[in-house]
């Protein structure tokens, strides 16, 4: 498989270099030159085939040859070693559940392959990589767990001071290794300017092979086709499900939009959004305008211009009428947010995170109008992550699950980074 530039004026590269690079040196984002079809066998067969080998087929025309089939089997294996479960919320509506992964995130999935494929290609190079990357709060986790002791690759993680939940702050900073956490006295966007300035400081590619770790890189995008595939492996109604996704960057339905280009048989994706409504908005009128991000419950998808829209719109060759047709934008307030995890909570038992809360109540809204439908929202990350929200709404405390118990007894580290170039620099430089 070869990828292209979307700003076109990049050669095309294999999997190997995009992975490596991140971003093409024109500034655009890679996407694939053709969209592999699954065979008909492969759909039949989906319900008896084990997560890791419908992973691997999934996955393998993206990656080509540049990595070797049974490399990729162990890497499929061990990016999908927990629990995808389907959950019956109500009679219409299911959660396809994405935080059984290490740090309570769906982002796991991305970071642990990406990792294994960075690790996997540092091997056949001498100079070690550095992975560098802004996150509001469950990016940095994933990316960091994902990550740990792989050699060659060394990952540093810039993150906004007293910003993100405990819980999360302690999933980032107490790995150590090759894990080394900036704590940025500024905001998220301090820190992805920080991030991006890194990236075209010649000082410090001269010095330092860069790439970055979110969902502009194709080993941490693609992968998230998976949840779509376990989904449909669990789905027991007769007819084709609507998927709802809470979207920030649009890494993830992008994803499942290209699962179903494909051939997975999805028959509407909701694009659930939060204030930042800038896609759900081009989807309505088909006029797209960036905006500043605004701040919500839902703070990981608080995102004012998604980079993964120009890969939605290079699938659909631009055609407002296609993409439209497929995907429904639904904007969802803080107000409905909160209500939303009340109400559900009342009437089922089922705990909402605020970002599935997002995505329950924009399906709700859907499948009112399409009262014959079955539908599937993403719930992306555990609600324990987000206490300061769930906890007043249900009254109640959120116990923490067994598998992160550990780290409420570990010690932070970090530096502490003035949100000034100058300081990432000399950082980097050292
Ligand atoms: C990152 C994130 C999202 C948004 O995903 P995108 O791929 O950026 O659209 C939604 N929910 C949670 C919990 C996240 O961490």
């Amino acid at each position: 498989m070869r990828y292209y530039s979307l700003n076109q004026q990049a050669p095309t590269v294999d999997f190997r270099a995009a992975t490596i690079a991140g971003q093409a040196p024109d500034g655009g984002l890679y996407f694939p030159e053709h969209i592999p079809q699954f065979s008909p066998e492969l759909l039949a067969n989906l319900k008896n085939m084990t997560r890791a080998d419908l992973a691997f087929e999934v996955i393998q025309p993206y990656v080509g040859d540049a990595i070797p089939a049974d490399v990729l089997r162990r890497i499929c294996a061990e990016t999908v070693d927990f629990e995808f479960p389907l959950v019956p919320v109500t009679g219409q509506i299911s959660a396809l559940e994405l935080f059984h992964g290490p740090t309570l995130a769906f982002k796991d999935v991305g970071a642990r392959f990406m990792s294994r494929c960075l690790g996997y290609f540092s091997q056949q190079q001498t100079a070690p990589v550095t992975v560098l990357v802004a996150t509001s709060g469950d990016t940095g986790g994933a990316v960091a767990d994902g990550f740990l002791g792989v050699p060659g690759v060394e990952v540093v993680i810039l993150y906004p001071s007293g910003k993100v939940s405990p819980l999360q702050e302690l999933q980032l900073t107490t790995l150590g290794q090759n894990i080394t956490a900036l704590e940025v006295r500024g905001n998220f966007d301090d820190c992805q300017r920080l991030v991006k300035q890194a990236f075209l400081d010649p000082q410090v590619l001269a010095h330092r092979q860069l790439t970055s770790a979110n969902s502009i890189n194709v080993a941490r995008w693609l992968p998230q086709q998976f949840y779509y595939c376990y989904a449909l492996q669990q789905w027991a109604h007769d007819t084709v499900p609507v998927v709802a996704v809470p979207s920030g960057n649009f890494g993830n339905i992008c994803a499942g939009l290209m699962a179903h280009a494909s051939g997975l048989p999805i028959g509407h994706f909701v694009a659930a959004c939060n204030a930042n409504s800038a896609v759900a908005d081009y989807l309505r009128t088909g006029t797209f305008a960036a905006r500043p991000a605004v701040v919500t419950l839902s703070n990981a998808m608080d995102v004012g211009n998604p980079s993964n829209f120009g890969r939605i719109l290079e699938l659909f060759e631009q055609q407002h009428a296609a993409v439209s047709r497929l995907v429904s934008g639904a904007v969802v307030s803080d107000t409905e947010t909160t209500a939303t995890i009340g109400r559900v909570h009342q009437q089922t038992g089922y705990l909402l995170d605020p970002h599935g809360a997002v995505a329950f109540r924009a399906l709700e809204d859907y499948l009112t109008e399409h009262p014959e439908a079955h539908g599937i929202f993403l719930e992306t990350a555990h609600p324990v992550k987000f206490p300061e929200v769930v906890e007043p709404v249900i009254g109640a405390e959120v116990p923490v699950p067994v598998a992160v118990r550990g780290l409420l007894s570990r010690t932070k580290q970090s530096v502490l980074l003035e949100p000034e170039y100058a300081a990432l620099q000399e950082f980097l430089l050292r």
